[in-house]
């Protein structure tokens, strides 16, 4: 018997993750990897873990075991009020609706909101776990342009007048794949544009507090609460395996979001969301960001500087001042998913732009590196390496029109 007939129609949209197989090599020996999307497991702070994990079997006993709220552990709903207030984002814990990670929230976003044929904008690039949320729905993708600076509003404001956008994707703030951040004055901009084409936007906001450098800027959400769905994690500041997210979602959106999660995972796991809770109350949140930071700064400068002395001068990268990822595109036309195989021979890893795209098979001279996974020396190295394997392929290859 074929399984194959018995898959529903939006499976066929779940297109088997390419970028997976090829990230594969990257576990193999002696392969300095820039291709990775996780925090570094040595910032995970297991000391307090096991402080928090007795101080909440005491304090809640099997309550911490049992089934809850599908809106979310109340301690934990509390104690984000404040730690949301200090992004711009104003909410009361009834406001907040606790998700397994902030792909849980996309997850529920694009069940309850995305149909065949709407049209759904998003940056070019984009963060590619969106695209996995959205696509078994069948959206047509809306690619906005981005720079330096973020998205480009008019870009947004061409997209809005075209046709109705059901909903627009951002990560504002050290983006995914680019590392880059929406400025101060475009996210007013931008504010302004949504508020008066009454649209709808997912703000991602993960990376947020991984920054080594410059001011903090308030969430797109304190200018426009009632058109952002505003998405937040543990992730990144605390440990990604605890898989526990956040949302503040206009009142009617959140009600939806409930409904889609019960059907999900009717809550997220009550002993993590404690864990969280405790993470919060105790200010060891306070402690930790720092300390993660600390650790990745050194990491971050060592990419940009390797970058800077061993990069060929047809390669521009983004400069960013958070994060974890640093975003590179040849002027050559180059095919940086070929070549990623040529790296790998020589024992360095990074993921191919291409895969960030929500239209398949362009860019593929573009490349998002990372520097979090490393440290400084591997980082040297590879970035050292990736260079000579650039410079080589760069070599005979013709001057991109335009590019
Ligand atoms: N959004 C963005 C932009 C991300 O980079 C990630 C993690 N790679 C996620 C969402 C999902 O993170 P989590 O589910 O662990 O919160």
């Amino acid at each position: 018997m074929s399984h194959e007939e018995l898959l529903a129609g939006r499976t066929a949209h779940m297109e088997s993750n390419a970028i997976r197989e090829i990230l594969k090599v990257t576990a193999q020996p002696g392969v300095i990897s820039l291709a990775g999307g996780i925090p570094a497991p040595e910032s995970f702070p297991v000391d307090a873990i096991a402080r928090f994990t007795s101080v909440i079997l005491q304090r809640y006993g099997g309550r911490a075991f049992q089934y809850d709220l599908t809106e979310g552990f109340r301690p934990l709903r509390e104690a984000l009020v404040p730690f949301l207030a200090r992004k711009g984002v104003k909410t009361s814990p009834d406001g907040v609706l606790v998700t397994s990670g902030s792909q849980g929230a996309l997850d529920a976003l694009g069940k309850i909101l995305v149909s065949r044929g709407d049209r759904v904008a998003v940056e070019a690039p984009t963060y590619l776990g969106a695209l996995s949320a959205f696509n078994p729905y069948g959206p047509e993708y809306v690619e906005l342009a981005t720079d330096e600076e973020g998205v480009i509003p008019e870009s947004l404001e061409e997209r809005l007048n075209e046709a109705p956008v059901k909903l627009i994707y951002l990560v504002p703030t050290f983006q995914n794949p680019s590392g880059r951040t929406l400025s101060l004055e475009r996210r007013a901009k931008i504010a302004d544009i949504i508020i008066r084409h009454n649209a709808l936007v997912i703000e991602d906001d993960p990376y947020n507090d991984l920054r080594y450098r410059g001011e903090a800027l308030p969430a797109l959400h304190s200018w426009a609460p009632d058109n952002i769905i505003y998405l937040g994690t543990f992730s990144k500041i605390f440990a990604p395996g605890v898989r526990v997210g956040f949302a503040v979602a206009p009142a009617t959106i959140s009600r939806w979001m409930v409904l889609a999660k019960q059907g999900t995972d009717l809550h997220t796991g009550t002993f993590n969301q404690a864990l969280c809770a405790e993470y919060l109350q105790s200010g060891e949140v306070d402690r930790q960001i720092p300390r993660v930071v600390e650790l990745y700064r050194p990491r971050f400068h060592a990419m940009l500087r390797a970058l800077e002395e061993h990069f060929p001068p047809w390669v521009h990268w983004s400069n960013p001042d958070g994060g974890m990822f640093v975003w590179a595109e040849s002027s050559l036309e180059l095919d940086l998913l070929d070549i990623y195989h040529r790296a790998v021979s020589r024992n360095v890893a990074y993921v191919p732009g291409t895969f960030f795209y929500a239209t398949p098979g362009t860019h593929l001279n573009t490349m998002r590196l990372n520097f979090t996974m490393p440290d400084e020396q591997h980082i040297a190295r590879a970035v050292a390496t990736l260079a000579e394997v650039l410079l080589e392929a760069g070599e005979g290859a013709k001057i991109g029109q335009g590019l």
